[in-house]
């Protein structure tokens, strides 16, 4: 075993030596109750858990079934009377128990088929979307770069680049010297991870955090939910990293009055309800500082399920009636309240809820696009929203055009077709799919 695996399984060990079965993060548990696992059953199924950690024996049934269903909810880590990060025990338990139930060439196929779908979607819709000046910006290698302040965006929120490009904004408002560093050749490695492909992970995700150090960076931002989860509790943990890391969102926080000095006076009126995730360090309470402090927006509370999964899709989309049932609920609750916007904390929230527009009388924003207009920025255009209400594909189709060509990249009829799986099969709100598909086929086929 490496070195890396010891560490992890040395972190597991600690949490089992602390833990007194009292069985509280199972009862707290969301997604075990979503599959039906009997709270009264709590201690059996922590007991399971410690023998897991402390034998090599293959996982029992239930245990088993709680690991698959885990969605990183954190629930029981605020659950757990001990301190224990309980979610940390159970993600580095259901690398064992995966590691002892298959080979490990099963998982290392599935996270490379994984990784390679997500590459190319992501690569196909930041070329569609970005000049190629920022894609080579944000591409270049992390241990080249010579700023104090790194943002890292991870992979996915490329599909929705204007959430990137608002977030420069911002920092650079704040006269930062920062650079921006991400997309897949600086994964965090969560596929490899989840599938327990350990020796990969660290040649990604391992590597990735270790490239961070190399750049000399102070402070490192994280965008992602899923890659600053794994940082904070699979490396920082392993590791202790020669720089600070924290999500942007408790960074600008951290920095209002720098932030309110700059903001303009005269901001849209709005009556806005955050789509509140709990379980990444304080984002949502970041994100409501940061929406209180900007004129003329009121935040409204209305009750929402923000328990359930720690960001919309990757895990939580095992579970997608209760994923609808939560966006429903959302819209329909803000709309009641007399919200005339939802703003969205992450991006693969924003993907799920930009196509609430087509059906709803409600705005859906990102949280970045009001900051970084408050500050007399941003304006990005949101073309993954064009694609997802379904409406007239005419500007998003000629900003694709643009930026393909300038990128060097061509679509062809089956990429439009797997990008238009992914885009409208993802659970969430959505118009019509034939709007998207029949107007980036129509340009893959233009000469
Ligand atoms: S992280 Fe959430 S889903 Fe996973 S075990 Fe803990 S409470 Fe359950
Ligand atoms: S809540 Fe904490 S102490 Fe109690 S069983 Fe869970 S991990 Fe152990």
């Amino acid at each position: 075993m490496s070195a890396y695996g010891e560490r992890l399984e040395a972190l597991a060990a600690h949490a089992a030596d602390r833990c007194t079965g009292c069985g509280k993060c199972f009862e707290a548990c969301p997604t075990a109750r979503e599959i039906g696992l009997d709270p009264g059953e709590a201690k059996l199924r922590v007991g399971e858990l410690l023998s897991l950690t402390r034998t090599a024996q293959p996982a029992a049934e239930r245990l088993q079934s709680w690991l698959n269903a885990c969605d990183g909810s954190a629930r029981c880590t605020a659950a757990c009377p001990e301190g224990i990060n309980v979610r940390q025990w159970i993600t580095i338990a259901k690398l064992s128990a995966l590691e002892r139930g298959r080979p490990r060439e099963v998982g290392a196929t599935n996270a490379a088929n994984r990784f390679r779908h997500m590459a190319q979607a992501v690569r196909l819709l930041a070329s569609m979307q970005l000049p190629s000046e920022t894609l080579q910006r944000i591409l270049a290698p992390a241990e080249r770069r010579t700023t104090d302040v790194l943002f890292y965006t991870g992979c996915n929120v490329l599909r929705t680049p204007h959430i990137v490009l608002n977030v420069m904004d911002i920092l650079d408002a704040l006269g930062l010297d920062f650079d921006v560093v991400g997309g897949t050749a600086h994964c965090c490695g969560v596929y490899q991870f989840q599938e327990a492909d350990l020796p990969t992970y660290e040649r990604v995700g391992h590597r990735t955090f270790q490239r961070f150090g190399r750049s000399g960076a102070s402070q490192v931002l994280t965008w992602c939910p899923t890659c600053t989860k794994n940082f904070d509790e699979l490396e920082k943990d392993v590791e202790a990293p020669s720089f600070d890391l924290a999500h942007i969102s408790e960074f600008l926080a951290a920095n209002l009055e720098m932030l309110k000095a700059r903001f303009g006076a005269e901001q849209p009126r709005r009556r806005v309800v955050i789509h509140e995730h709990l379980g990444i360090g304080a984002t949502v309470s970041s994100i409501q500082t940061l929406l209180r402090a900007v004129p003329n927006v009121e935040l409204l509370e209305i009750a929402q399920d923000s328990g359930f999964s720690y960001a919309c899709g990757g895990q939580a989309a095992k579970f997608k009636g209760r994923e609808q049932a939560i966006h429903r609920r959302l819209v329909e609750g803000a709309i009641a309240a007399g919200a005339d916007t939802i703003v969205t904390m992450y991006h693969s929230c924003h993907r799920a809820l930009a196509g609430a527009e087509a059906a709803y009388p409600i705005k859906v924003v990102n949280f970045t696009d009001v900051i970084a207009e408050a500050l007399g920025r941003g304006g990005h255009p949101d073309y993954y929203q064009l694609y997802k209400r379904g409406g007239a594909m005419d500007e998003a189709v000629a900003a694709a055009r643009r930026f393909l060509a300038d990128n060097g990249v061509k679509v062809d009829e089956s990429s439009v077709q797997s990008l238009t799986a992914d885009i409208f099969d993802e659970t969430g709100m959505a118009g019509p799919r034939e709007a998207f598909r029949d107007a980036f086929t129509a340009l893959a086929r233009q000469p």
